[in-house]
C-alpha cells in the first residue's frame, strides 16, 4: 500500500480519521493509563539457555511466558520429547494452542494438531493428549485459562494444575539451577 497517499474518503463508523504520513509516525504522547501493568517481552521463544525449561515429568517440560496471577491464566510453551499418552484432563476455562513443532492429537477427537497450526479448546472440554509414534519432539504454546483438572476415564478428579502450581514449579526450578526464583516472579502479571 502507498502510505504517502492520504485517504480523502469520509471515515466510516469505527474507522480512524486519516492522518498525514508524518503524524502517523508520531508516538502516543501521553502516559500509559494509571493502573496498567508493565509489558513483558521474551526475546526468543526457544531459548538457548536450557535452564529456562522447567521439568514437569520425565521428558516433559514447560517454558513459562506469562503467569497471569491476577486473572487465573498462564501462557507457556509445552515441550514433550517422547511419544505416547501424556494426560487425561478437563479444562475449566478456554485454551488456545499454537503448535510450533511436531504434532499431537486427542484420543477424543479425530483432528490432529500439526506444526504451524492452531487449536481452540472450549471450557469444559475433557481430553487425553497423545504424541504419535515417530514424533521426537513437540513444542506447543498453550494459553490456559482457569484450571486443568486431571481426571480418570469417568471424569473423577485426580489432580489439578493452574497458574499457581506452574509458578511454584518454575520458582523452585529457577532457584535450583541458579537463575533465581525472582526470574519466575518477573513473569507474573
Ligand atoms: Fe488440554
Amino acid at each position: 500500500m502507498d502510505t504517502s497517499v492520504i485517504d480523502e474518503r469520509p471515515p466510516e463508523p469505527g474507522r480512524p480519521e486519516p492522518e498525514s504520513p508524518e503524524r502517523a509516525r508520531t508516538a502516543y504522547a501521553r502516559p500509559q493509563p494509571h493502573g496498567s501493568l508493565p509489558d513483558l517481552v521474551h526475546g526468543e521463544l526457544l531459548p538457548a539457555d536450557e535452564r529456562l525449561w522447567v521439568p514437569q515429568s520425565p521428558d516433559v517440560s514447560f517454558r513459562p511466558l506469562v503467569f497471569g496471577v491476577a486473572q487465573g491464566y498462564y501462557v507457556n510453551l509445552l515441550r514433550v520429547r517422547r511419544s505416547g499418552v501424556l494426560s487425561r484432563h478437563r479444562h475449566a476455562g478456554p485454551v488456545h494452542a499454537t503448535i510450533l513443532r511436531g504434532r499431537w492429537r486427542y484420543l477424543e477427537h479425530d483432528w490432529e494438531a500439526v506444526e504451524g497450526g492452531y487449536a481452540y479448546e472450549p471450557p469444559g472440554e475433557v481430553h487425553t493428549l497423545v504424541v504419535p509414534d515417530g514424533v521426537a519432539e513437540m513444542i506447543t504454546m498453550f494459553h490456559v485459562t482457569g484450571s486443568l483438572v486431571y481426571v480418570d476415564p469417568d471424569g473423577r478428579a485426580t489432580g489439578y494444575e493452574d497458574v499457581f502450581t506452574k509458578l511454584d514449579l518454575a520458582r523452585r526450578h529457577y532457584a535450583a539451577v541458579g537463575l533465581g526464583a525472582d526470574l519466575a516472579d518477573g513473569f507474573c502479571r
